[in-house]
């Protein structure tokens, strides 16, 4: 089959295209053959490597896809061959106290699609029967791939990390990302006030467009400044911050006394300097949030499915420009998710 994959870690230059074998489903496991498949910022952490996780080459990178069931392994039963799906990319163990207590993603053996197996930048890829959804004919098959991962992170982290409240306002940083367009939509859905940030005015503008109440262009004003003059210096109750070094202290001197911190990632680095005075005295809560449980991942495809959220779609790419599309997203340039097709239709 044609794939994405790597043979080694490093930077654009380790990223292939071309044929592996096809694989065979294991028990329990389904193989789909892709439509279409999603970029995450976790594929360029794969391609540098991810420490303490060694992979076997060729791998195959992408944790989202969308397709059709190819085959069955053993035991599996609830899907028939052809079936129309959309994948959940994290992978639990359905036996731990977590994973009982529907906490999949607190799993002591958690991982990712894509990250610790091969992944959905092919023409076929290999998911357990659980992590497979039945698609609707009215998801269309980008939106379907588009987006579990972004918009499972984004919904965990501002509900169940944050505790987001319809008439509270939230700061999300470095609009234009795949999870922070997300935390836009669902905040907005909820009915937050949201102010969002960028250096660019194309993105600010398009954020606007998307319902944000207060767009702050960073390369022009200091953010806690701007945040104490709208809010008459309160500060916002929420803080949404996935990039991380460059902006923690930002998110500090932002959030209001009794306030919350939620963090998913650090874009641009995770050594950043936590001047724990201003968290004791500001009594500020940090949470820390990644991907979701399955009912959590339930309820925000069901938002997407009927409506109510419309996952914002930056550029399609053919599979086989999957390195061009990988350093677009490496170069910040997207809004919203950039999506593979495998030519491959229903
Ligand atoms: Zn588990």
């Amino acid at each position: 089959m044609q794939a994405v994959y790597i043979e080694g870690h490093g930077g654009p230059e380790v990223v292939a295209v071309g044929e592996l074998p096809v694989r065979e489903p294991g028990p329990g496991q389904v193989r789909v053959k892709i439509f279409a498949a999603a970029l995450n910022h976790l594929d360029l952490w794969v391609r540098r490597g991810i420490p303490g996780i060694e992979l076997s080459m060729p791998h195959v990178l992408g944790a989202d896809g969308a397709g059709v069931i190819d085959a069955l392994g053993d035991g599996v039963e609830s899907f028939t061959i052809g079936d129309p799906v959309y994948l959940q990319p994290g992978l639990f163990c359905g036996r731990c106290e977590f994973c009982q207590q529907g906490e999949e993603s607190l799993c002591v053996q958690y991982g990712l699609l894509g990250e610790h197996v091969p992944g959905t930048f092919g023409e076929f890829a290999i998911v357990p029967a659980v992590n497979a959804y039945l698609k609707p004919d009215s998801l269309a098959w980008e939106t379907a791939a588009a987006f579990p991962l972004a918009y499972e992170t984004a919904w965990r982290l501002l509900m169940s990390a944050g505790g987001l409240k319809p008439e509270e306002s939230v700061l999300i940083h470095g609009i234009g990302g795949g999870v922070a367009g997300a935390a836009l939509q669902i905040a907005k859905h909820v009915g937050a006030y949201v102010y969002v940030t960028s250096s660019s005015q194309a993105k600010l503008d398009r954020a606007t467009e998307l319902g944000a109440d207060v767009v702050l262009d960073y390369t022009q004003q200091d953010i806690p400044t701007a945040i104490r003059q709208h809010t008459s210096k309160r500060g916002v109750d929420l803080v949404i911050d996935n990039v991380g070094e460059a902006t923690w202290r930002d998110s500090i001197e932002s959030v209001r006394r009794g306030g919350r911190i939620a963090t998913c990632g650090a874009t641009t680095g995770n050594n950043a300097v936590t001047p724990i005075n201003r968290v004791y005295w500001k009594q500020i809560s940090i949470h820390g949030s990644t991907m979701a449980n399955r009912a959590e991942f339930e309820a925000i495809s069901e938002l997407v499915i009927g409506g109510d959220i419309q996952p914002i779609i930056d550029r399609t790419f053919p599979l086989e420009d999957a390195p061009v599309a990988l350093e677009r997203l490496a170069s910040g340039a997207q809004f919203g998710k950039i999506v593979l097709t495998t030519g491959a239709t229903a």
